[in-house]
């Protein structure tokens, strides 16, 4: 065959916890932290009551404490986040594996801010490349490995370009598997460009109408970085091989949150994220074993059908927030992640 997969034994989904700061508006507000972090591991939730500043250690209820693979403090730092979640990723897909890793959490979490980042911060979008290329390098691949990169978004779903932005594509099945016809690539030949590629491309996120400046919260942004190099089978025949990783910063989780429950029908109706159930779906079908994983049923998870499950490795990160004032949301997305792993 001409592209080649590796089979992996292990195909469990790691889990990581990440705590953004308080902002100046919630301090502002007289909000209080709600989440404690201990041994980079452990999450504990705190519910403070309203109308007196005593707080309730909810000791008793369900769900306080939660533990993951690891949790980042607020102070951790973007490459921090991104070696111990994502650095073994890549390496994987050196090696001709797919990989993808999430961002999840609620509207005003962090997730841009862990994925994209900024020029001074950037976030594993940025930091997994500018590692492949270090890679590259370091093991004079440079002649072999070609990289080449596509941003996409699903909004309503709806798929897009957010590098050539135009017309919605079409997702079409062929024999590599679902592809999204039309959507440009970009050969990077250095990490340079990158960030600005990728921060133009944010710039073409769906807004809302009523906040022409800010990202829609339904709005789910893939990175995709293919890396294409050439090499020998065990018979000695030249093979090209490729590996994929696949970058998510997903929709705000509030409004699918509010209606877990609820079927993919009725979702619809209310125009909840059908996407983001729908991976909710799948995610839960591959931690509990199933054969059948429920790819068909949105967008997202048909373009995330070859980076999900099966040889592929799986990060997911949750995006919290500190403040008490978001409480419900952040036991909302802990419980979410805690049933991930
Ligand atoms: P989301 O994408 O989940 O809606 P953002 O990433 O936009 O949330 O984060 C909301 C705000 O908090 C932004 O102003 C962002 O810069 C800031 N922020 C988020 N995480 C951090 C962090 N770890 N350190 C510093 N600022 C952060
Ligand atoms: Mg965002």
């Amino acid at each position: 065959p001409l592209f080649q997969k590796q089979s992996n034994q292990n195909n469990r989904i790691s889990v990581f916890v990440r705590l953004r700061p308080m902002m100046k508006r919630e301090k502002e507000a007289n909000s209080r932290s709600c989440v404690r972090i201990v041994n980079r591991r452990d999450v504990y939730l705190t519910e403070f009551s309203s109308d007196n500043h005593d707080y309730l250690r909810l000791k008793r209820l369900k769900g306080r404490h939660f533990t993951f693979d690891a949790s980042f403090p607020d102070s951790a730092s973007q490459l921090d986040v991104y070696s111990t979640t994502t650095a073994d990723l890549v390496e994987a897909v050196l090696q001709g594996r797919n990989g993808s890793v999430f961002c999840y959490g609620a509207t005003g979490a962090g997730k841009t801010y862990t994925m994209l980042g900024t020029v001074e911060n950037p976030g594993v979008m940025v930091l997994a490349i500018k590692d492949l290329f270090t890679k590259i390098r370091q093991r004079s691949l440079d002649g072999n490995h070609v990289v080449h990169l596509s941003y996409l978004e699903v909004y309503n779903e709806t798929v897009r370009d957010l590098l050539s932005p135009g017309r919605p594509l079409v997702l079409r099945e062929d024999k590599q598997g679902i592809i999204a016809a039309g959507l440009s690539q970009y050969r990077a030949y250095s990490t340079d460009e990158v960030m600005a590629l990728l921060l133009q491309g944010n710039k073409n996120r769906t807004t809302e109408p009523t906040r022409a400046n800010e990202t829609s919260s339904r709005s789910h942004a893939i990175l995709q970085v293919m890396i294409e190099y050439r090499t020998r089978d065990a018979s000695m025949n030249v093979i090209n091989r490729i590996g994929k990783l696949s970058l998510i910063d997903l929709a705000g989780s509030e409004r699918a949150l509010a209606t877990d429950q609820r079927t993919l029908r009725s979702v619809e109706g209310a125009n909840i994220n059908r996407s983001l159930l729908a991976l909710s779906s799948c995610i839960n079908a591959l931690v509990e074993g199933k054969k059948h994983i429920p790819y068909r049923n949105s967008k997202l998870t048909q373009l995330l059908k070859d980076s999900l499950g099966g040889a592929c490795n799986t990060v997911m990160i949750a995006n919290i927030s500190p403040s008490n004032l978001t409480f419900g949301e952040t036991q909302n997305t802990l419980h979410w992640a805690d049933r991930a792993k």
